[in-house]
This record gives structure tokens, C-alpha cells and sequence, in this order.
């Protein structure tokens, strides 16, 4: 199987004084090559990240799906490449929720994405009102079938996220059952839409307030390959306690 994943969304955190985290990130990297270490900062510091970084990956949290023109304030996916960006997260439920991404929106980033050369790490996950009327695999699976890039074989390219709305920021993390009969569902239709060779190499990621003292019993629930961080993402030493705990 493919090595564990732990990708740090630092969402709309950090200036260039961020740096010496990244780096230390870096540094620490180097020494559990058994876990695939990543980052998104955001656009203004991707470039100076990428040229920090000697093990770890760098990425976007967003790009606009369309060519260059007359948009302004975005930035599409071949100029987050160009900073250096080797993925992008897209369908974050805060892009969802703060710029009303649909599903058919947040496809055609994908699609922009992977012509660009980049990875994508594609969100999904349902609010605590889904659950609680026992709606959550069908409100997720759902989100997934009108995302998913239509491409033969994007396996490759493709990761999944699922973070659940309720879990995000609040201390709160699913239970271990809850998060694998979800990772269960989500592998099941990735076997569906892309065969089972090409879907094997699809990491299905958890995130929800994933910390070093949660890591280790996360990431050993069935079919959890790795971990979105949002906050614990902001300095190395807990991210790196995530890391550890993947190791
Ligand atoms: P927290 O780890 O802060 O709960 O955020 C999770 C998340 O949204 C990562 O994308």
C-alpha cells in the first residue's frame, strides 16, 4: 500500500515568520521517510515554502478552474504550479460554505487541476444536521459522484478527504467506527467509478481535529490513509506529533 499521507492545511494562517515552521517541518521530515509529508500554506507563502522544502510537498488550498484572464483576485491552477504547488485541496467545506462551491464547480477545478500537473486532494464530508438524520454516507457519496473527475484513470492524481463539518475546529472527532464504515462507502464507490487496480492507489484521508494524542488510533482505522490538519498543522512540533503518530 501506499505510504500514509499527513497534509497540513494552514487555511487563512501565516505570514513569512511561518517560514521557520516549514522548515522545521522539513528538517523533521527527513527523518520518517515512511510518511508522505505535506503542506498548503496559502498562495502568498507557496512559493517561499517550496523553496524551503527538500522532503516535504507543497500545495494550493483552492484554484479557479478557468485560463487566465480577466478575474480579479484568482488565481487558477497552472500559476499555482508555476509557485511551485505540486496539489491542490479542493471542495474544502469552508470554500463550500464561505463561496457557495457546488459540486459541478468544484469538478471543473479538479478537471483545470490535473491538466495542470497537479495532484488533487478533493474534500467531502457532512454537516452534524446530515448525521444526526442518518444521512451521512448518502449526503458524502453523493458529493463524490458529482466531483469526481471523469478522467480514464486519475487514480494516480486523486486523493480523498473526508472531513466531517461537525469534527472540523471543534475538538470533536468521529469515532473509529463511524470513520471507517464512511471510509468503507467512499472505497467501495472509488472501486465503481475506477476499477479496483486504479482505486487501490487512492489514499481516502480523515480530518476533523486529527492532534498527536488522537493520531495514532485515527490512522490505524481501516482504510484511513492518512490525515487532513487544520490546526494542528500551525506549529511543527504537533504536526509533527501527527506525523510520528502515522510513523
Ligand atoms: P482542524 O484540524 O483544525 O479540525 O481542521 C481540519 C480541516 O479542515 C483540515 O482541512
Amino acid at each position: 500500500a501506499e505510504r500514509p499521507y499527513i497534509v497540513g492545511n494552514w487555511k487563512m494562517n501565516g505570514t513569512r515568520a511561518m517560514l521557520s515552521e516549514a522548515r522545521a517541518i522539513d528538517r523533521a521530515a527527513q527523518r520518517y521517510m515512511k510518511v508522505e509529508v505535506a503542506v498548503a500554506p496559502p498562495y502568498t507563502l507557496i512559493h517561499a515554502v517550496h523553496k524551503e522544502a527538500e522532503q516535504i510537498g507543497v500545495g494550493a488550498q483552492d484554484c479557479h478552474a478557468g485560463p487566465e484572464g480577466a478575474h480579479t483576485g484568482d488565481i487558477n491552477a497552472p500559476m499555482v504550479a508555476d509557485a511551485g504547488a505540486k496539489f491542490v485541496i479542493l471542495g474544502h467545506s469552508e470554500r463550500r460554505q464561505d463561496h457557495a462551491e457546488t459540486n459541478e464547480c468544484i469538478n471543473a477545478k479538479i478537471e483545470s487541476a490535473i491538466d495542470a500537473g497537479l495532484r488533487v486532494i478533493l474534500c467531502c464530508g457532512e454537516t452534524l444536521e446530515t448525521r444526526d438524520a442518518g444521512k451521512a454516507e448518502e449526503f458524502v457519496l453523493g458529493q463524490l459522484k458529482a466531483a469526481l473527475p471523469k478522467f480514464e484513470d486519475p487514480a494516480e492524481r486523486l486523493t480523498v478527504a473526508y472531513e466531517p463539518i461537525w469534527a472540523i475546529g471543534t475538538g470533536r472527532t468521529a469515532t473509529a467506527d463511524d470513520i471507517a464504515a464512511m471510509h468503507g462507502a467512499i472505497r467501495q464507490l472509488l472501486v465503481d467509478t475506477y476499477g479496483e487496480e486504479a482505486s487501490a492507489m487512492v489514499r481516502i484521508l480523515y480530518g476533523g481535529s486529527v492532534k498527536p494524542e488522537n493520531a495514532r488510533e485515527i490512522l490505524a482505522t481501516p482504510e484511513v490513509g492518512g490525515a487532513l490538519v487544520g490546526g494542528a498543522s500551525l506549529s511543527a512540533e504537533s504536526f509533527l506529533g501527527i506525523v510520528v503518530g502515522a510513523s
